[in-house]
């Protein structure tokens, strides 16, 4: 069996890296992380191109198998380690940060440049020793990023990533005592002891980190999805101008709370609540005032609120609040807090015109199936107040306890 020659290894492994590139390469538009996945496939592809470059070692120039195979490699691992910062929200790196692998590779080149041994000999092993230690700082950067930003417990993705670090620091660390055991003048890329135990590790490490890529892909684009999805769900939930619920999110708390109200024979109340002659604010300050004073309004019946208790905007300046496990009493007195405090408030572009509100209490009755009939009687309730001459609270006539429950 004739033994493989170190460097058809290497060519193999530069034909692997770029096979890699290549899968990588859709991933480029599957993720929003500006430049994360596209920085992985360029780093990915440095590394085979770099490989490619070893391969020639003695066959081409010392300029392209020396200055920038090394060049390719180092440039390739900080990509990954650029990426993986992007993958994980950490901030980018500094610049000088980005200088310190360039001064790795302008030192090793310099060695190279003056070194007059044959075939450039002497130096290897300085070169090695260089280009190990910038690896294991970049590798080191990485492995930091895992353990401080990525979430707990780890991904199947944090681990492959984890692992196929370890690979090449492994076979560095067989390479090296490698040499120190035979520390004759030796091309590090020809020697086979060396070449085979890149080729393992690397390529291994290829596969690794191109698996673990796609899985962080899938864990950060399933992460964008939720939060997407949470984005989109308190938008169907809530006013755009007010922040406060939608007359949609109301109807779905109060289904809820309707349900528990009859189960536990609690009552439950709701305030309508009108501004009194918006019109005129709107027609005097503008619109965008008028906007302010929704806004103001609304926040002032939240300040008065309980936990369970829920505002919303359910028309143009009118508000309906849901207060669950609330009798009439309890609904009146924080009807009168409520209409005290919007009464308090000032709004500076007002010019000190007061703003008042009309409020009109309504209880859940027995044949109530929803909120809706409950909200009518807290209508009829509301007009009352505004009849009566507006700023008070009005409570619906038909009002009666809520019956114990059995
Ligand atoms: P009343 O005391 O009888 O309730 O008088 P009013 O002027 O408050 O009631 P009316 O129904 O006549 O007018 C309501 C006004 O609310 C008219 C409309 O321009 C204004 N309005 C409705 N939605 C918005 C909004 O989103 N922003 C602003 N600025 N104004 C709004
Ligand atoms: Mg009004
Ligand atoms: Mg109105």
């Amino acid at each position: 069996m004739t033994a493989i020659h170190p460097q058809t290894l290497l060519v193999a492994l530069a034909i692997e890296f770029l096979a890699l590139t290549l899968v990588s390469l859709p991933a480029w538009r599957a993720l929003s992380t500006g430049g994360g996945a596209a920085r992985w496939s360029v780093g990915i592809g440095a590394i085979g191109v770099g490989m490619g470059l070893f391969s020639q070692r003695g066959i081409s120039s010392g300029l392209l198998t020396v200055v920038l195979a090394n060049g390719c490699m180092i440039y390739g691992i900080q990509s990954i380690y650029v990426s993986v910062r992007n993958i994980y929200e950490v901030p980018p790196l500094k610049h000088w940060q980005h200088l310190l692998p360039l001064a790795c590779w302008i030192a090793l080149s310099l060695i190279w440049a003056f070194d007059s041994s044959p075939g450039e000999l002497a130096s290897a092993m300085w070169r090695v020793a260089l280009m190990s230690v910038a690896v294991a700082v970049i590798a080191s950067g990485i492995g930091w990023v895992l353990l401080r930003c990525a979430p707990r417990p780890w991904s199947m993705g944090t681990w492959y990533v984890c692992v196929a670090l370890v690979m090449p620091a492994v076979a560095q660390y067989f390479r090296t005592v490698h040499f120190v055991y035979h520390p004759v003048p030796v091309d590090p890329i020809t020697s086979p002891i060396s070449a085979v135990s890149v080729f393992a590790a690397f390529a291994a490490c290829g596969v690794f980190l191109t698996y673990g890529f796609f899985l962080l892909i899938n864990d950060r684009l399933r992460v964008q999805l939720e939060q997407a999805n949470a984005r989109l769900a308190e938008d169907a939930a809530t006013d755009p101008l007010t922040r406060v619920a939608n007359r949609r999110q109301l109807e779905l708390v109060a289904a809820k709370e309707i349900s528990r109200a009859r189960r536990y024979g609690w009552p439950l109340t709701v305030l309508m609540l009108d501004l009194d002659h918006f019109k005129r604010v709107n027609d005097i300050f503008g619109h965008a005032v008028g906007d302010q004073v929704l806004r103001a309004v609304a926040e002032s019946a939240q300040r008065q609120l309980r936990g369970h208790d829920l505002v919303a905007r359910i028309g143009g300046e009118e508000f309906a609040i849901l207060l669950p496990q609330s009798d009439m009493l309890g609904a009146e007195v924080l009807a009168r807090r409520v209409l005290q405090d919007i009464r308090d408030t000032k709004i500076d572009a007002l010019e000190g015109m007061i703003v008042t509100v009309s409020i009109g209490i309504a209880a859940l009755k027995e044949g109530d199936e929803n909120l809706t009939p409950v909200l009518h009687r807290a209508d009829v309730a509301l007009y009352r107040a505004k009849a009566a001459g507006r700023n008070r609270v009005a409570i619906d006539e038909s009002a009666m306890e809520w019956p114990a429950a059995e």
